[in-house]
C-alpha cells in the first residue's frame, strides 16, 4: 500500500514554511507591543472542555470533532478552536489572579469538515483573547491588533472588516425566538440545511450561502431590534473609537458567528479574493464562558485567524534570499580545511552547504541550481597552498583568501 497523509491534512515546506514563519513572526510582534503574553496548550483536551461551553447544537460538536477514548475510558478531544483551552489554561495555572488577562498563541486545529480550497481538517490559527473587562476599549484593541497583522502581512489586499452586536445573552434569547418564528413561517422556501436550523441555531440561517436562504434572511427581523441600552451603547462606542482611528467597517446585520457563546460585539475580517472560503479572522465577546467552564463569572473577548488562508493571499517572495554559501571539496584528504571552514562560518553566523560530493562540477552545478552567489572551494592547490579559494558565481570572479578574510567577503 503505498503511504499518504490523511484527507484534510497538509504538509507546509518551501516557500510555505517561510510564509508561516513570518506570520508568526509578525503576530509575536504585534502582541509584543501591545502587552499580549504568548501561552501554547495542549493538542488534546478533556471533551467536555468543548462540549459543554459550544451547545449540543452547535455545529462543531454535532459533527466535527476529533473525539476518542483514551485506554481509561476518558473521552478526549483534538481541540477544535482555542478560546476554550486558553480560558482552561488561564484557570488551571491561576492566571486569572491577574486582570485583565491579555494572551495570544498559534498552533494546529481539527476540525473535521468536507476539505476544499481554503479549508482543512488540520489547520493553523492564530488567537488574540483579552479576559476580564467589559470595557469598550478591548474590543477596539482586538480589532486594532487583527487590523495591525492584516495590514502588515497583506498590505496590497482588499479585506473588508465587518462588525455587528449580538447584544447580551437576554436580547439574543427574544431574538432567536423571534427569528425561529420568522423562519417557520417561510418554511418550505428554505433549503434543507436551513430547515434542519428553525429550532436548534436559527442565527446560522443568516449567514447561509443558499440563493433562497440569503432572499429570506434579508428580511428577517434584525437584532437591533431587541439590544438593549447597555448593548446599544458598547457597539456606539466601539463605532466612534474605530472612527476616529480611520479604521473603515461595515455594519452587518447578518453577521453571527458560528458558536452558541458570542454576545454583544462579533466581527469579521473577509476577503473576495479566496472564493468560498472567504472570512480570514473573526471574533467576538464571550461574557459568560468563563463562568461556564468554572472560573470566575468574568468576561471575555478574542479574535482567531486562519494562517493558511492568510498565506494564501501572502505574495510569494521572488527575489531570493538566498544568503547560503555552498562549498566544494574534491577529495577527502582535505577533510580537515572542511571543518576548519565549516567552525568559521559557523562562527560568523553565515550559513552553509556541501552536498557531499568529492566533485567539483558536481558542486558547482548544485550551487547554480540553488542560485546560490558564492561557493567557497577547497583542493589540492587550497590544501598545499592554505588559503581558499572563493568564486562569485554572478560575476565568475574568483579570489585566493585566507580563512581571516573569508567575513569580510562573504557578507560584502
Ligand atoms: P472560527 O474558529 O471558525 O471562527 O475560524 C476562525 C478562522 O480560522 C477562520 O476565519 C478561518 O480563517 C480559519 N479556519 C476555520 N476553519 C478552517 C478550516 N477548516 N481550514 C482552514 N482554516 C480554517
Amino acid at each position: 500500500m503505498k503511504i499518504r497523509s490523511a484527507r484534510g491534512t497538509h504538509d507546509i515546506f518551501g516557500n510555505d514554511i517561510l510564509k508561516l514563519n513570518k506570520i508568526e513572526q509578525t503576530v509575536s510582534n504585534c502582541a509584543y507591543l501591545s502587552g499580549f503574553k504568548q501561552i501554547q496548550t495542549p493538542i488534546f483536551e478533556f471533551s467536555d472542555l468543548f462540549s459543554k461551553p459550544l451547545g449540543e447544537h452547535s455545529d462543531v460538536v454535532l459533527k466535527e470533532m476529533y473525539t476518542f477514548k483514551d485506554r481509561n475510558e476518558d473521552l478526549l478531544t483534538l481541540r477544535p478552536e482555542y478560546t476554550t483551552p486558553m480560558i482552561r489554561a488561564a484557570i488551571s495555572n491561576n492566571l486569572l489572579n491577574n486582570l485583565p488577562l491579555k494572551l495570544f498563541g498559534f498552533g494546529p486545529m481539527f476540525r473535521r469538515e468536507r476539505p476544499q480550497k481554503g479549508r482543512y481538517r488540520q489547520f493553523n490559527q492564530i488567537n488574540f483573547e483579552i479576559f476580564g473587562t467589559s470595557d469598550f476599549f478591548a474590543d477596539v484593541e482586538l480589532i486594532l491588533i487583527s487590523n495591525e497583522i492584516l495590514k502588515n502581512l497583506l498590505p496590497s489586499r482588499q479585506i473588508n472588516l465587518h462588525i455587528n452586536t449580538l447584544g447580551t445573552k437576554e436580547n439574543l434569547l427574544t431574538y432567536k425566538k423571534e427569528l425561529s418564528k420568522y423562519f417557520l413561517d417561510k418554511k418550505h422556501k428554505l433549503s434543507e440545511d436551513s430547515k434542519n436550523k428553525i429550532h436548534t441555531n436559527p442565527l446560522r440561517i443568516l449567514d447561509s450561502k443558499e440563493k433562497d436562504d440569503i432572499e429570506i434572511s434579508n428580511k428577517a427581523p434584525s437584532i437591533h431590534e431587541y439590544l438593549s441600552s447597555e448593548s446599544k451603547l458598547h457597539y456606539e462606542n466601539i463605532k466612534k473609537s474605530l472612527n476616529m482611528q480611520n479604521i473603515k467597517f461595515i455594519e452587518d446585520n447578518k453577521l453571527v458567528r458560528g458558536l452558541d457563546y458570542y454576545c454583544n460585539t462579533v466581527f469579521e475580517f473577509k476577503t473576495n479574493e479566496l472564493g468560498a472560503q472567504d472570512t480570514l479572522l473573526g471574533g467576538g465577546r464571550y461574557d459568560g464562558l468563563i463562568g461556564l467552564l468554572g472560573g470566575p463569572d468574568i468576561p471575555g473577548i478574542g479574535w482567531a485567524a486562519g494562517i493558511e488562508r492568510i498565506s494564501m493571499l501572502m505574495e510569494t517572495n521572488t527575489k531570493s534570499e538566498n544568503t547560503i554559501v555552498h562549498i566544494a571539496v574534491t577529495d577527502i584528504k582535505y577533510h580537515n580545511k572542511l571543518i576548519e571552514i565549516t567552525q568559521y562560518l559557523k562562527s560568523i553566523k553565515v550559513p552553509f552547504f556541501w552536498n557531499y560530493k568529492y566533485n567539483l562540477k558536481k558542486s558547482l552545478s548544485k550551487a547554480n541550481s540553488e542560485k546560490v552567489k558564492k561557493i567557497i572551494i577547497i583542493g589540492e592547490n587550497e590544501f598545499k597552498g592554505n588559503f581558499y579559494t572563493i568564486k562569485n558565481l554572478t560575476s565568475g570572479k574568483q579570489f585566493e583568501l585566507q580563512i581571516s578574510q573569508i567575513g569580510d567577503y562573504i557578507n560584502d
